[in-house]
């Protein structure tokens, strides 16, 4: 969803939330090119759609009006067609006390009133994603399980380490640690998005060392590569030609959703569905 609110003219550093608002028909376009290219879930475009994100761009008064008009948009693109609209609840974009300015407290009802508006607005799940820490994740699935959501999505953004070995988040958790809690903090579904140097093979790594951990659904949504400088715009270096050949494996290991996150385009998507397609063709006991 950024990259694609920056191709349709969202300046770095601005609200692309607030668009939801302002430019329905933009965000609605964007998620409609999804819809076509063959997607069963759309995310809202909520990533920075909690009091403490749209604070920062003096929108927080507008929180619920947002996240309520995210999910209208979002089901609109459907366009009667079945599909899931899964609210979007990216990280607060901070520390929380002691490391930071952030209570608690702060964090929790944020996120308890953004899961609370998505909710109420008729999503069919809620997605707690891009976590790093275990802290904030667990704030965040409980306001999603306390709104009542049908479904809660915990989603984590591993980097790979300096040597190549191996990857954990940021604040040092690996994946086996993270679906294990996840599932005891209430997820239905655990998930892995965006990171860094998490291609389509690591995102297969972690999907094995997440079904090691436990029996939840698993869904994946690595980045199209690695950002690049381009001509002073960022550019994504792995085409849908090169990402699909992920597909099968990432299936044949076990992952049931999945997508993309930076950098992915309605063509990534657009192949992605083909092979799933192909692949669920050719095995008979699979239900689509
Ligand atoms: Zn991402």
């Amino acid at each position: 969803m950024g990259t694609q609110l920056m191709l349709a003219g969202l300046e770095q550093g601005n609200c692309g939330e607030a668009w939801n608002l302002t430019h329905p028909d933009r965000v609605l376009a964007i998620q409609r090119r999804y819809v076509q290219a063959g997607a069963d879930c759309l995310l809202t475009n909520t990533f920075g759609g909690s009091r403490i994100m749209l604070n920062r761009h003096s929108q927080a008064d507008d929180v619920v009006a947002i996240n309520t008009a995210a999910v209208r948009i979002a089901r609109e693109a459907f366009a009667g067609r079945e599909g899931y609209v899964i609210g979007d609840i990216g990280p607060f974009g901070g520390l929380m006390e002691p490391f930071g300015e952030f209570t608690e407290t702060q964090v929790r009802e944020a996120f308890q009133e953004q899961a609370g508006a998505l909710v109420d607005a008729g999503a069919d799940a809620i997605i707690i994603e891009t976590q790093t820490s275990l802290e904030e994740l667990a704030l965040g699935l409980s306001a999603a399980r306390d709104a009542g959501a049908a479904c809660v999505i915990g989603s984590m953004a591993y980097d790979v380490t300096r040597d190549g070995s191996t990857f954990r988040t940021m604040m040092g958790v690996d994946p086996e640690r993270a679906a294990e809690f996840m599932q005891a903090h209430g997820a239905d579904i655990v998930a892995l998005n965006c990171g860094t140097g998490m291609d389509m093979e690591r995102a297969r790594q972690a999907v094995l060392r997440y079904r090691d951990a436990t029996s939840l659904p698993i869904m994946a949504q690595p980045n199209a590569g690695q950002p690049k400088l381009v001509e002073l715009k960022v550019v994504y270096d792995e085409s849908p030609e090169h990402m699909v050949t992920g597909v099968v494996p990432l299936l044949e290991s076990g992952a049931n959703i999945i997508g993309g996150c930076c950098g992915s385009t309605p063509d990534h998507i657009r192949a992605f569905r083909h092979a799933m397609d192909m692949y669920l063709t050719a095995q008979p006991t699979h239900q689509k």
